[in-house]
């Protein structure tokens, strides 16, 4: 037996109650998102502020986010940066940033923003190419398409500057992966990415059933 709280519904309420600070333009945008069909996508309030810990604790002056929608995680993470700090955000979707945009302004950190529209992979590549880009990231956050995840971890490990840190979103996928009767693409894929950061060297890991599962590799 090991000691684990069962984190239900009421258990979800007190934590919040007695941890959550959410800013009022976290909050409204959270609202806007909730009309649209996929808003489950977000991440939680407490995972934004969770996010927001971790990248003052590291100290993080450049982050990288790949998988913006409506910018919940985009504008937690700028929130957090320091006075001249920056995030660089990509999706594929103008709808979703054009929200992004609109509350980065609304939070006052349209300056630290810069959003890139289009497939996350292309922009990585581009990304890469840029002088001094290689090795400058402290933090980057990755919340896209599922397929592409192992794709996304490579370049996040070349874009980070040793000591930095990858947080990947929905390892554990609502318990799918441990369910062998789904074989969708999203499914297989989460396995197999979290087999191959398991036996991947270059990387401190530890892997935490908080919302849907977060992989944290912090590269060596
Ligand atoms: N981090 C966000 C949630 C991201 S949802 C939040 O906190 O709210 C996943 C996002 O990945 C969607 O916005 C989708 O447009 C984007 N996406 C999916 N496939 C992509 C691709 N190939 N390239 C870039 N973005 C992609
Ligand atoms: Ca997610």
């Amino acid at each position: 037996m090991r000691i684990q709280v069962t984190v239900d519904e009421a258990m979800q309420d007190y934590v919040a109650s007695i941890s959550l600070r959410e800013p009022d333009v976290l909050r409204d945008l959270r609202k806007k998102t909730s009309e649209l069909p996929l808003a489950l996508m977000q991440i939680s309030p407490e995972q934004g502020q969770f996010l927001a810990l971790l990248v003052k604790a590291i100290g993080a002056r450049r982050a990288l986010e790949i998988g913006v929608f409506t910018g919940y995680s985009l504008l937690s993470t700028a929130m957090a940066l320091p006075a001249g700090g920056r995030v660089v955000g990509l999706d594929i979707s103008e709808e979703w940033t054009s929200i992004a945009r609109e509350f980065a302004g609304r939070a006052g950190v349209a300056e630290k923003i810069e959003l890139r529209v289009g497939d996350a992979r292309q922009s990585l590549a581009a990304l890469m190419r840029e002088n001094g880009s290689a090795g400058s990231f402290d933090f980057v956050f990755i919340d896209a398409d599922k397929e592409n995840y192992a794709a996304y971890y490579e370049a996040a490990l070349e874009l980070l500057r040793p000591g930095g840190l990858i947080v990947v979103d929905n390892v554990l996928w609502h318990g799918a992966v441990l369910d062998e009767a789904q074989q969708d693409s999203e499914t297989t894929a989460l396995r197999a990415f979290n087999a191959k950061v398991r036996d991947d060297k270059r990387v401190v890991l530890s892997v935490v059933p908080f919302a849907d599962g977060l992989t944290f590799a912090l590269k060596r």
